[in-house]
C-alpha cells in the first residue's frame, strides 16, 4: 500500500543502493539493497532469475490444480449423470455416419451441442425417434458427453425410472415430496428420457410425462426423448401438447435406416 495521508506520522525514507550479489544457481547479479535502519539487517533483492523460475513453477502448479479440479468436476458430473456404463464413453466424434440419415443426425447433434456453448442457459429440446439399433442412444450420450465436458449437468433416465422417481414419493413412508422429486428432474441442464413409449402408459403416467417435459420447457431446460416409435406414433402416444414442445423449439430426428446393431457404434 502506497497511500500517504496527512495523519500518518512522517517517516524517514529507507536508503536503497545497488550491490553485486551472487546467486548459487545463476551466478552474479545486480541486487537492489535497502537499508532498514534501527539495527535491522538490510533487505537484498532476490535473484531475478530465481524469482522468475518460482513464478513459473507457481503458474504451472495453479494450472495443474485447475486442470485437476475441472477433471474432478467432470468425473462427478459423469457419476451423477446415470448414463449407462455401456454408453459412458460414447462421443459424437466416435459416431460413424455411413448414410445420409446418420450424417444428418450427427450434424443436428453437433449443432445441438454448439447451442449450449452459445447461450448460458437455454438449449433446445429434441426427439430421437426410430428403429432400434440405429444409434439413437449413442447420439444422445455423445451429446451428454460433450455437455459434461463443458461442465453442464446431465441426467439420463428411462421413462420408467423417471416415473418411479416421482411415484416413490406417493408412499406413506416417503421422505421426499412430489414437488422435491419434480424439482430434482428440473435441475440438470439436459434430461435424456430413454424408452419413451416402451410400455403403454396409464393416463396418470402420461400426465406426469407431460408435467416433466412441460416444466422443463417452462424453465428453459433441455430435454431429449429417445423412442423406438416413429414421429407419428410418438405424437399419438404423448399427445399433441407434449409434441408441440418439441416442434416449437427443437427437432424431431428420424432414425429411419436399418439396424446396425452388433457394430460397436450401434444402439
Ligand atoms: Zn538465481
Amino acid at each position: 500500500m502506497n497511500s500517504q495521508t496527512s495523519s500518518e506520522p512522517e517517516r524517514i525514507e529507507p536508503i536503497a543502493r545497488v550491490i553485486d550479489a551472487e546467486c548459487e544457481k545463476h551466478g552474479p547479479y545486480k541486487a537492489k539493497q535497502v537499508a532498514m535502519g534501527g539495527g535491522l539487517p538490510p533487505i537484498t533483492m532476490n535473484c531475478p532469475k530465481c524469482s522468475e523460475e518460482r513464478r513459473e513453477r507457481e503458474e504451472l502448479r495453479a494450472a495443474e490444480e485447475a486442470r485437476r479440479r475441472k477433471q474432478e468436476r467432470i468425473d462427478q458430473l459423469f457419476r451423477r449423470s446415470a448414463i449407462p456404463l455401456r454408453f459412458l464413453d460414447r462421443t459424437l466424434e466416435g459416431y460413424k455416419a455411413t448414410n445420409d440419415g446418420q450424417r444428418r443426425a450427427l450434424r443436428i447433434a453437433t449443432r445441438y451441442v454448439e447451442t449450449f456453448a452459445d447461450s448460458a442457459t437455454v438449449g433446445p429440446s429434441m426427439v430421437l425417434a426410430g428403429k432400434p439399433g440405429t444409434g439413437k442412444t449413442h447420439i444422445a450420450c455423445g451429446i451428454a458427453n460433450a455437455l459434461i465436458h463443458m461442465g453442464k449437468p446431465v441426467l439420463f433416465m428411462t421413462v420408467l425410472q423417471a416415473l418411479r422417481h416421482i411415484k416413490e414419493t406417493y408412499r406413506k413412508d416417503s421422505t421426499r415430496t412430489e414437488e422435491k422429486a419434480m424439482a430434482e428432474l428440473m435441475e440438470p441442464e439436459l434430461l435424456i428420457l430413454d424408452e419413451v413409449g416402451a410400455q403403454l402408459g396409464s393416463e396418470h403416467e402420461k400426465m406426469l410425462m407431460f408435467e416433466i417435459i412441460n416444466e422443463r420447457y417452462q424453465n428453459c431446460r433441455s430435454t431429449i426423448l429417445i423412442s423406438n416409435l416413429t414421429g407419428d406414433e410418438l405424437t399419438e402416444f404423448l399427445g399433441d401438447r407434449v409434441m408441440d414442445r418439441f416442434r416449437e423449439n427443437g427437432a424431431i430426428v428420424a432414425f429411419d435406416w436399418n439396424s446396425h446393431r452388433g457394430q460397436r457404434d450401434a444402439s
